[in-house]
């Protein structure tokens, strides 16, 4: 077995293939950029290398850096995970050619996989199904037009080196297809240095179904059966699940048996996985499954495969790359049960998705599904890597069981003050079409509005919190039996809410300043009792407003020397994306104001004070 192992990666990946080089007895070394220098991989590996700076092109992705921490470590090994340098053929080949372990297929394979259409004419010498489409040297603007008439629109135009759902553009018809073509190639050029394209034809409900395979350098290949990845959002996978729900035994024979012809015809060593798309408008059938792709390393949503067969697949590729034979024959691996696969991501479904960063100041996921992460409570976002923080898997007899138990475990998880799609997913697992397994790659831009989450907590929710943080004595207004009159005030992320009724209950979390974490649906927000002197964090009597939190002055009402009344707005701060206005706490004049807007202050920093006529 290999002794020792350096991780070329971060995050969730870095820390699960940690954990399983820890239980084979490997030394385990992970590399860190200047931004990922306390991060939770470096944290769980034996020992660490600093590579570069926070940028990924100045770190994980200079091979350089990586071997040199390897030299430095003594490193027996690389284990690239998934994306930066995973896929990179002449790096597998700096790694060989350094002495070291490649954990990972031969660079050979890699290139043949590498590149779109010279990937699908292999696979159609192996006999393997390819969607049908163009795939020539002949990118002249008339040639691509008239081959895109052949096929029937609606075509699918793709850069040949595309990735990662970049590079592709859908055109309904004739008139769209130069705008889109041209719009394409600027992308592909710009993101992969390679402008070609190739056209397919596009299928209109289309899934997205994936076969794991694993070959060993003894010349055998076998397939570990099918993941569905139907649901995505931008091309980009957000839940996964095996085996593919609507999937009959013939039809996953030919799946899987074309899977491992195409591993086979490019000599495939190790873990990879076969991208079919399926036109699912009448069922999953074999005639209308077809070769997309083939990823040459470790998926993200391989536990779902792992959490069906009980197989480790990290342990397998380590193992096939120390020169050992694969585990267990194709007889002897069977489907057990069902498993769905949700990542978590670090992004704020109300605001289009956009990245959300900083540290995690609660961070807990909900229990009996497996975890793995790459933070804990604590840890900071950075915004210089994907946004994929976690991912939570659900393993039950049944797709059902599968489902409610991932669906309860979202439910339950806490993020904040960093938002988190938690709550959408939430919505996601409980659509009544991923419900009855009517999945396709559509399904989310379909539904978006309906996947959304509620923007605020439920009645429910407010009324228990409310009731832990109201002031001694009773809401005013509230009475047991009594119609509702008065409510109380309060402040939800900073707004003003009245909260009519507090009832017990329901559980929320307090935070170190006395105010309310309140957790419902994957969602938090933040509640704190709203004071009329001065917003929900008051000034002392000396008329001195203090800032409550570290943030950014976004707004200033006010003049030194003006004159204001009680309750009048003051200063408005941003803190963690997170509006508070200060507000006077009695008639006085303004006597000091040391910040401007766009200031950045510190927490108990003095914002404004107010001075009465007698001070
Ligand atoms: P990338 O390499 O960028 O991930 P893929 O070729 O794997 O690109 O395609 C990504 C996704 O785009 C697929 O999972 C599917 O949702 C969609 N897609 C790809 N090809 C087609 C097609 N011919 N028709 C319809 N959708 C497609």
């Amino acid at each position: 077995m290999i002794e020792s192992l350096l991780i070329a990666n971060r995050g969730e990946i870095a820390c699960r293939i940690i954990r399983t080089a820890r239980a084979l007895g490997i030394r385990t070394i992970a590399v860190h950029s200047d931004a990922d220098a306390a991060a939770l991989h470096v944290r769980e590996a034996d020992e660490a290398v600093r590579i570069g700076l926070a940028p990924a092109r100045e770190s994980y992705l200079v091979a350089d850096a990586i071997l040199a921490a390897a030299r430095e470590s003594g490193a027996a090994a690389i284990h690239p995970g998934y994306g930066f340098l995973s896929e990179n053929a002449d790096f597998a080949e700096a790694v060989i050619a350094a002495g070291l372990v490649w954990v990972g297929p031969d660079p050979a394979s890699i290139r043949a996989m590498g590149l779109k259409d010279a990937a699908k004419e292999r696979m159609i010498a192996a006999g393997v199904p390819v969607t049908p489409g163009y795939l020539g040297d002949d990118q002249s603007d008339a040639r691509l037009f008239a081959e895109a008439e052949a096929i029937g629109w609606p075509v699918l135009i793709k850069a040949v080196a595309g990735g990662g759902g970049k590079g592709m553009r859908r055109v309904d018809a004739a008139a769209d297809f130069a705008d889109a073509l041209a719009s394409c190639r600027r992308e592909a050029a710009a993101a992969f240095g390679d402008e070609r394209v190739l056209l397919e034809k596009y299928i209109l409900s289309p899934r997205h179904i994936e076969v794991q395979v694993f070959g060993d350098r003894h010349g055998q290949v076998v397939h570990l059966f099918e993941r569905d990845c139907s649901l995505q959002r931008r091309h980009q996978k957000v839940i996964e699940e095996a085996p593919a729900p609507g999937m009959d035994d013939a039809t996953r024979a030919a799946v899987c048996e074309a899977a491992v012809r195409a591993a086979r015809a490019v000599d495939y060593v190790g873990a990879g996985t076969i991208e079919f798309i399926a036109d699912a408008s009448t069922g999953l059938s074999a005639d209308c499954i077809w070769f997309m792709e083939m990823n040459t390393r470790l998926q993200v949503e391989h536990p779902v495969t792992e959490a069906i067969t009980g197989v480790d697949l990290v342990e397998w590729q380590l193992r096939i790359a120390a020169g050992e034979p694969l585990p267990l024959a194709q007889e002897a691996l069977a489907i057990h049960g069902h498993a769905i696969e949700a990542r978590l991501y670090a992004e704020d479904p109300a605001k289009g998705f956009l990245p959300s960063t900083g540290t995690l100041t609660a961070f807990s996921l909900g229990d009996g599904v497996r975890v793995d992460s790459g933070v804990e409570e604590g840890d900071a976002i950075s915004p210089w890597y994907d946004p994929m923080i976690a991912k939570l898997i659900a393993h039950g007899d049944t797709r059902e069981e599968a489902r409610a138990a991932l669906a309860g475990a979202l439910d339950a998880t806490v993020v904040w003050p960093v938002r988190s799609n938690a709550g959408f997913l939430v919505e996601a697992l409980d659509h009544p079409d991923f419900v009855a397994g009517r999945v396709d790659t559509g399904l989310i831009a379909r539904e978006g509005e309906a996947l959304m989450p509620p923007a605020r907590p439920s009645e429910e929710a407010l009324g228990a919190a409310a009731a832990l943080l109201a002031p001694p004595g009773p809401l005013s207004g509230f009475r047991l039996n009594a119609p509702r009159r008065a409510e109380s005030l309060f402040l939800l992320d900073g707004q003003p809410i009245g909260i009519a009724s507090a009832r017990h209950g329901h559980a929320a979390r307090t935070l170190p300043d006395g105010r309310l974490l309140v957790a419902e649906g994957g969602q938090s927000w933040v509640l704190s009792p709203w004071r009329a002197d001065g917003g929900a964090e008051g000034a002392g009597s000396d008329g001195a407003i203090l800032s409550p939190m570290p943030g950014r002055v976004i707004a200033v009402d006010v003049a030194a020397g003006q004159p204001v009344i009680k309750g009048q707005r003051l200063v408005t701060i941003e803190a963690m994306k997170m509006e508070h206005a200060l507000t006077a706490p009695f008639d006085g004049t303004v006597a000091e104001l040391p910040v401007a807007t766009g200031a950045q202050v510190a927490e108990g920093a003095l914002l404004v004070r107010i001075a009465t006529e007698d001070q």
